[in-house]
């Protein structure tokens, strides 16, 4: 009980506490300030009437006409109020005249009763002494006596003597006492009034409100009221809740230094990381692009201007080439329905008159919100597409005479025979061989075989038309597909090269010719037996003496 007195565990009772310590105090001051005040007021005031009452004293002394007259005016200034004593005492320490006749003709010493013995002691200075008899509460004056006018000859003996005068001051202290009170009071009484209507104010809009604040922070399910705590309890409480405003202060710096680290992270990959909202209206709104949009993409001068990713997801769209828009749109619609799902494409964007190749990968994510949010990486496949393109030039061409080889014609075939099956379009195809092309190589070398085999690719492609396929099929054999051409037109163009190439000129300056076997497409017909039909006429245009065609007939 005494604890919860001494340390009040409301903030608005320790409040109200701390208003009651200092109104005390206040008060105490206020009164002790006020006594002091008029007490020395008081105590001045004495002393001034007692210096007052001994100059006229003095001044009848210089005019007075006989000794009588002296004692007379001591006796009338001695009936006074508050006057305790006057004597005027000689150089040998003599009572010549005094206020009270039994005290005349005595030795100073005897004044003991009314004024205390220091004062009597004193000798006197050359100006007028006064002094505060605080244990008689009297005002004590000593004056010299120096006497210069000749009239004053009746007291003559009294020449270098001192006049002492004792004032009673106790009833100027008592009414300086009862005026301080007064005013203590007054004083104190509107201190109290202020303090209150102070501490009632405070207690209003402040700490109040911080109790309500405070209660509310509790949370509905805690029982505890604010006034059950102890201060320690709520000193406590106040360093938890201090230590946990720095950890979270602490956490906050630490997720804003993490998060920078990951945008860093972000903008300094090869490529883009993005973010965007496929709507229900069917809208692509981009919610996030890295830095890497403008910086590894290539596209620096399109978007670096461009500051939000919605403007800079228009631009980047309109950039791109317009025969891939299809493949885009289908990679959309194949991401969002039926269900959400990968979005995948590889899509050329035209930036600074340059074509950068760019792969964009993104994964649906979950989210409380409508639509489908993606997130992925967009990546600058331009090196990767330029080495595939090689790379399957490399694999479909053969080196030596630029001609398909025969993994590059396989694919027009099928594609061909496709066709035929589906639609009977006429498909035919041929075979051509060098005559005796063994004996130009062992007559002129094989490097001039070499450039009659590219010679000879370069005459027939000049020759054929613009949906014919050339294939080196083996060492100086070669494959003609013919789409769309029937026995006729095949034949037809298979004599007209086998007569260019006749009339043509080789390095090796010598007549060539080539046998030549035609063969066209028939319903039940795989490429195998396609070619293999053509090579058994090439082989009978062999047998019958070369530089010739031969097909079916
Ligand atoms: P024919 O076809 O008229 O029966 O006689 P041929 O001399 O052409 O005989 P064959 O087709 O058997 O010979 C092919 C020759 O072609 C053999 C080989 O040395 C030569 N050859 C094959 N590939 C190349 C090549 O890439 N460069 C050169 N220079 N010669 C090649
Ligand atoms: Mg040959
Ligand atoms: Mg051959």
């Amino acid at each position: 009980m005494i604890k919860k007195l001494l340390l009040p565990t409301s903030l608005a009772r320790r409040f109200s506490l701390l208003m009651v310590l200092f109104s005390t105090l206040g008060v105490f001051l206020v009164a002790l300030l006020s006594y002091y005040e008029h007490v020395f007021e008081a105590r001045s005031q004495a002393k001034s009437i007692a210096v007052d009452r001994t100059l006229t004293i003095v001044d009848a002394m210089e005019t007075a006409a006989s000794r009588e007259s002296i004692s007379r005016f001591i006796f009338s200034v001695a009936a006074q109020p508050s006057v305790e004593a006057i004597a005027l005492v000689d150089a040998a320490d003599r009572v010549i005249l005094a206020s009270r006749r039994s005290l005349q003709n005595t030795d100073v010493s005897e004044l003991r009763g009314v004024i205390d013995e220091q004062w009597l002691e004193k000798t006197a200075a050359q100006d007028i002494s006064t002094y505060w008899d605080e244990r008689n509460i009297q005002a004590v004056v000593i004056a010299p006596i120096e006497l210069v006018n000749p009239a004053s000859s009746v007291i003559r003996d009294l020449q270098g003597g001192r006049l002492l005068f004792a004032l009673d001051a106790e009833p100027h202290i008592s009414s300086a006492r009862y005026e301080a009170w007064f005013d203590a009071f007054w004083a104190s009484s509107i201190l109290v009034v202020m303090m209150l209507l102070v501490s009632w104010a405070l207690q209003r809009d402040v700490t109040r409100p911080l109790e309500r604040l405070y209660a509310q922070a509790q949370g509905p399910d805690n029982t505890c009221t604010i006034s059950q705590y102890t201060t320690v309890g709520k000193v406590r409480e106040l360093q938890a809740l201090a230590r946990a405003i720095s950890d979270l202060a602490d956490a906050r710096f630490a997720l804003g230094a993490e998060k920078q680290r990951l945008v860093d992270i972000a903008d300094s990959i090869p490529g883009a990381v993005y973010e965007y909202r496929h709507h229900p209206d069917g809208k692509d709104e981009f919610l996030y692009f890295s830095e890497g949009i403008n910086k590894q993409l290539g596209l620096n001068e399109e978007l670096a201007n461009l500051s939000s990713p919605a403007d800079i997801g228009t631009k980047l769209f309109s950039l791109i080439e317009p025969e891939d828009h299809d493949v885009l749109a289908k990679e959309t619609q194949a991401a969002n329905f039926p269900v959400p799902n990968e979005w995948k494409a590889e899509f050329r964007v035209r930036s600074n008159g340059t074509i950068r190749w760019i792969w964009g990968h993104a994964i649906p994510i979950i989210d409380d919100q409508p639509g489908q949010l993606f997130r992925g990486v967009m990546l600058d496949i331009t090196d990767r597409k330029e080495l595939e393109k090689r790379l399957k030039l490399a694999a479909t061409r053969d080196p030596l005479t630029g001609a398909l080889n025969r993994a590059g014609i396989e694919p027009y075939l099928e594609v061909s025979l496709a066709g035929f099956h589906r639609s009977n379009h006429p498909m035919s195809l041929m075979l051509l061989d060098i005559d005796y092309f063994k004996s130009i190589n062992d007559t002129f070398g094989h490097d001039i075989g070499d450039s009659v085999l590219s010679q000879l690719v370069s005459i027939l492609r000049q020759r054929l038309r613009k949906t014919d396929r050339l294939a080196r099929w083996g060492g100086e054999e070669f494959l003609v597909l013919l789409p769309d051409t029937d026995r006729d037109g095949a034949m037809m163009i298979a004599e007209k090269l086998r007569q260019i190439v006749e009339r043509a000129t080789f390095e090796h300056r010598e007549t060539l010719t080539v046998s030549l076997g035609v063969t066209t497409v028939k319903p039940d017909d795989t490429i195998r037996t396609i070619v293999r039909r053509a090579d058994d006429y090439l082989y009978q245009a062999k047998n019958e003496g070369r530089n010739r065609v031969k097909s079916e007939s």
